[in-house]
């Protein structure tokens, strides 16, 4: 076959027989074979040592962050937020004037901070007469400043709990101020003669509520 007759051409060229060609390649695989196994085999004892390391170093990270203990430290533990105890956190009620904006937009005009655009209308924030930026808390109180542009950048006096260890700002009640006078704001049904914190369906028969304003009892303001 012409195939075979090249191979012997090949062959005879370098001075081999066909026998003495076929036992070099045996030869040559045979080594080959034997340095994939040792290779193998290296490769297989490092990974077993190496589980081995690793096992024992995440024990002993696992003992050590159960029982400081076991390496003799004395660290003392990370405290909690709160100690546990039945204590609420600590804050103080404030009437405070100003008007209700976007915070994003207060950040710029204030501070000339840029924020992202589709973040323009993520927060409301009061900003107060003497210029302080007060983020509020988005509950059915806050959330109305959002469901309704009439009460935002209005003079305002806002009812609101301040805390000690957070900075957003909880509103009880809306007032806004008009020509010298307080008037207590909120949204009102006629046919079920209910108060709703905010603009929509009303919570009883569906129909729109109204934003009502009240002059309040003690109206009078500087
Ligand atoms: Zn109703």
């Amino acid at each position: 076959m012409p195939q075979n007759s090249s191979t012997e051409h090949v062959a005879g060229e370098h001075g081999l027989s066909r026998n003495e060609t076929a036992s070099s390649q045996c030869a040559d695989t045979g080594r080959g074979d034997a340095t994939r196994v040792t290779r193998t085999l290296v490769v297989g004892v490092s990974f077993v040592v190496c589980c081995i390391v690793y096992s024992q170093i995440a024990r002993f990270d696992t003992a050590q962050a159960v029982d400081p203990q076991v390496t003799g430290s004395q660290e003392k533990p990370v405290p909690r937020l709160t100690d546990g105890s039945d204590s609420k956190p600590a804050f103080r009620t404030e009437l405070i004037r100003g008007q209700v904006v976007w915070l994003a937009s207060a950040l710029k005009s204030e501070f000339g901070i840029s924020t992202v655009p589709e973040v323009a209308e993520n927060s409301l924030a009061l900003l107060t007469n003497d210029r302080q930026l007060l983020p509020i808390i988005e509950n059915l109180r806050g959330r109305a400043f959002r469901k309704d542009e009439r009460l935002r950048e209005k003079d305002m006096q806002i009812l609101a709990r301040r805390y000690d260890r957070q900075p957003l700002l909880q509103i009880l009640r809306v007032y806004e101020i008009d020509d010298g006078q307080r008037y207590e704001v909120d949204y009102w049904c006629d046919i079920c003669a209910i108060v709703m914190f905010e603009t929509g369906p009303c919570a009883c028969c569906q129909d729109h509520n109204r934003l009502r304003k009240r002059l309040a009892e003690d109206g009078d303001i500087e």
